[in-house]
Formats: structure tokens, sequence, C-alpha cells
């Protein structure tokens, strides 16, 4: 375990992750079914608080097997999924007044990992290596010098929880598409939302 990279980080709740306009919340299938429970929002509220932000540019295949999410298609074109934001760019369950995540024990785990991400460095998917975001080096208060090592094996069991849930997500999508396919129907945002609820 000497090996593993050593990081300094206590969440400090400076809140910069949630109220930076250009930080985009992704959510899989279960961080939505989470959501949708722990709040108990219809399909309709859900469709409310979740985003299907469309890419601006062209996306290649090449560019579909870098992403951490699988994206997904809707009457506007292919999406991701994520938490909404309010006009400012603010995190939708952000609580300016008392800074604070409002749906802080359900929250994604986007969020759960922030400042940090994953991946995995074998092919048997065994390992799994840490590493700190581009955005929260950009402007994470909590990765100081002056906070305490991490429990880098409780955040790599984390990470591979996390890596293993983004795999079942891919599968959720590929197995969405596929019905949609059989039945020739068209791919609408609620609908994907819809099927989620059926979860
Ligand atoms: S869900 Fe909570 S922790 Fe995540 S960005 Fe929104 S306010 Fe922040
Ligand atoms: S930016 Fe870092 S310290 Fe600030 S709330 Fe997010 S994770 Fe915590």
């Amino acid at each position: 375990m000497s090996n593993l990279p050593k990081f300094r980080f206590s969440c400090i709740r400076c809140g910069s992750c949630c109220t930076d306009k250009n930080t985009f919340v992704n959510v899989t299938h279960t961080d939505i079914f989470r959501l949708s429970k722990g709040l108990k929002l219809t399909l309709d509220e859900l469709l409310e608080v979740i985003s299907f932000y469309i890419f601006e540019n062209k996306i290649t295949e090449s560019d579909i097997s870098k992403m951490v999410i699988t994206p997904i298609m809707t009457e506007r074109g292919l999406s991701f999924p994520g938490l909404k934001k309010n006009p400012e760019g603010i995190c939708y369950f952000y609580n300016t007044n008392e800074s604070k995540c409002r749906i802080y024990k359900i929250r994604p785990n986007f969020c759960r990992t922030f400042p940090f991400t994953f991946e995995y460095v074998d092919d048997n998917q065994k390992r799994v290596k840490i590493n700190i975001t581009i955005k929260g080096n950009e402007y994470c208060q909590g990765l100081d010098q002056k906070y305490p090592y991490i429990d880098i094996e409780k955040w790599i069991h984390l990470g591979k929880s996390v890596l293993e849930n983004l795999v079942e997500n891919e599968k959720f999508v590929q197995s969405w598409s596929q019905k949609l396919k059989k039945t020739k129907t068209k791919p609408k945002a609620k609908g994907y939302l819809k099927e989620i609820l059926n979860l």
C-alpha cells in the first residue's frame, strides 16, 4: 500500500463545486432513481430537476468511448443527463442562504467523489487509480497541504463502486436504446426517466 498516492484533502464545504457554472453534475440511472425515491418525485417533477445537456459539437464514436458517462439520445439530440442548474449556473439543489446541499444524503456519485476521479489500471478491472479532477485542481479549497492525508483505501473502495455503477449505467442505457429500436419508438428524455422510475 506504500506505493499508493497521498492526497491531502478535507471538504470544507466552500461550495465551489456546487456553484461553478461550468461544472455539470452528471447522473447515472441509479443516481436518478435514488433522487426520485428520496424526494418522492413524480415523472414530471423529475423532469424539472434533471437536465439533458446537449453536446455543442458533433460527437464521434471515439469521443463517446472516452466519456465518463454514457450519453443518451433524446428528441433534441445526443446528451448527458445531469442535475439542473439555476439561471446563475448554480446547482438546483444548492441552498445559497445556508451554503449547503439540500440533498446531501442522496447526492449523486459525482458529488460524493469530487474532487477525485477514478480509473481502472488493469484489464481485469481489479486495480483502481485515483486522480484529482481538472476542476478540483482549479478551485477546490479542500485540497491543501494544511489538511490531513485522505484515507486512500476508503476512497479507492468508493471509486470501485462508482466505476461499477458507471458500467451498470452503460448497460442500462444500451438496453433502453435496444428496446426503443425493437419497438420503433423515438428516444425521448421523458421516456428515459420513465424507464428509470420503473426499475
Ligand atoms: S447535489 Fe448537492 S453536492 Fe452535488 S452539486 Fe448539487 S448542491 Fe452540490
Ligand atoms: S470545492 Fe472541494 S472543498 Fe469546496 S465543497 Fe467542493 S469538494 Fe468541498
